[in-house]
């Protein structure tokens, strides 16, 4: 195996599947390098030990790591020239206790325009995101797992409101996913110093019109946010939680208070990926089927909470939205029903998605 020529095929083949990243991992007794497709981890090679610790050294050494450190997790960085294109590579290295290190690589492109679109099921809850964001200030909080998309989401509806006026708006983010000329992208960079709490505060004396959040992680970057929110910004920020009634408690345990979320939280979205029903797959649309585009093989299913069901959640002065609440019918399982019924997806997705 030539590593370089190795390399080369292996990314020009994740770029084209538009993969968000390559897994390389020890099994039993040999390696495998997955993709992950469509949400779904995919086997693409089988290696053995010795290719796979060379492959790995090899991205180590050009990542600027330190190649002979195989037992400590590590981090690195390169841009990689792909044909006529750079990509942004991000490296991350961690062992297992029989020290078999496995590799991580996580693809950064730009993305464009076509991929930006929002493939929704339902319109009703795009429009209300719409008015969502047209708030001069106040804060939006997201949630959904890894890769559900909302990134994406949150730049779509920043853009469209963009297209009609001048905002200034500024990301934090660990990393840029999305290079979108609009915006002024920052990046955390701990080896620099630039530490996510360091560039929020620097942000915040910016002024900007919409500050993007890439994630609430801990007490601090939680009372920035809100502090953001409180004078006068339209703050946009992801925070994990497993559905939209768990982003109020998710806060509350970063030590925000009710109080201060009623005074500035205007919006709750919460949202998961889910693939699409392909009829001539019989199930998930595979990679090389053409029935969808790349970028339309999953549509995002939304859940909000704002409004009068916020207000109820403040009103009773406890942290949820109660399920006899009239919103019932927009609730995450309910549409999730829905969209099974119509033939968008299958029985199985609807069984694995179902919020339990
Ligand atoms: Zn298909």
């Amino acid at each position: 195996m030539e590593i370089e020529s190795f390399v080369q095929h292996m990314l020009t083949l994740a770029d084209s599947f538009d993969t968000s990243d390559i897994h390389i991992l020890p099994e039993e007794s040999h390696y495998a390098a997955y993709y992950r497709l469509h949400g779904r981890m995919d086997r693409q090679f089988v290696l053995d030990r010795e290719e796979a610790n060379r492959l790995i050294a090899y991205f180590k050494f050009v990542s600027n790591m330190d190649v002979g450190e195989r037992r400590k997790p590590q981090s690195g960085s390169l841009s990689y020239q792909l044909k006529d294109q750079i990509i942004d590579l991000r490296f991350s290295t961690i062992s297992n206790y029989h020290a078999h290190e496995s590799l991580v690589i996580r693809l950064l492109k730009q993305k464009n325009q076509k991929d930006l679109t929002m493939n929704a099921f339902f319109d009703h809850e795009v429009k209300e995101l719409n008015r969502l964001v047209s708030h001069k200030s106040g804060l939006i909080l997201f949630s959904g797992p890894v890769d559900s998309g909302k990134t994406t989401t949150i730049y779509q509806l920043i853009k469209k409101r963009l297209s009609v006026e001048k905002l200034q708006v500024v990301t934090v983010e660990d990393p840029v996913e999305i290079h979108e000329e609009q915006f002024l992208q920052t990046e955390v960079n701990e080896k620099a110093g630039i530490t996510y709490e360091r560039l929020l505060k620097s942000s915040l004396r910016h002024h900007p019109d919409v500050l993007i959040v890439g994630e609430i992680r801990d007490e601090e970057t939680a009372k920035m946010v809100i502090r953001g929110a409180l004078t006068g910004h339209l703050m946009i920020a992801s925070i994990h939680a497993k559905d939209a009634n768990g982003v109020i408690p998710r806060m509350m345990e970063l030590g925000i208070s009710l109080e201060l979320l009623k005074q500035t939280l205007i919006g709750i979205v919460f949202q998961k990926l889910l693939p699409l029903y392909c009829p001539l797959c019989i199930g998930h649309c595979h990679t090389f089927c053409h029935n969808y585009r790349h970028s339309q093989k999953r549509a995002v299913l939304f859940e909000m909470i704002m409004k009068e069901n916020l207000e109820e959640v403040f009103i009773q002065d406890k942290p949820f939205v109660a399920e006899s609440s009239v919103s019932v019918k927009r609730r995450f399982n309910h549409l999730l029903k829905k969209v099974q019924l119509y033939g968008y997806i299958s029985e199985k997705t609807y069984q694995q998605y179902l919020i339990p």
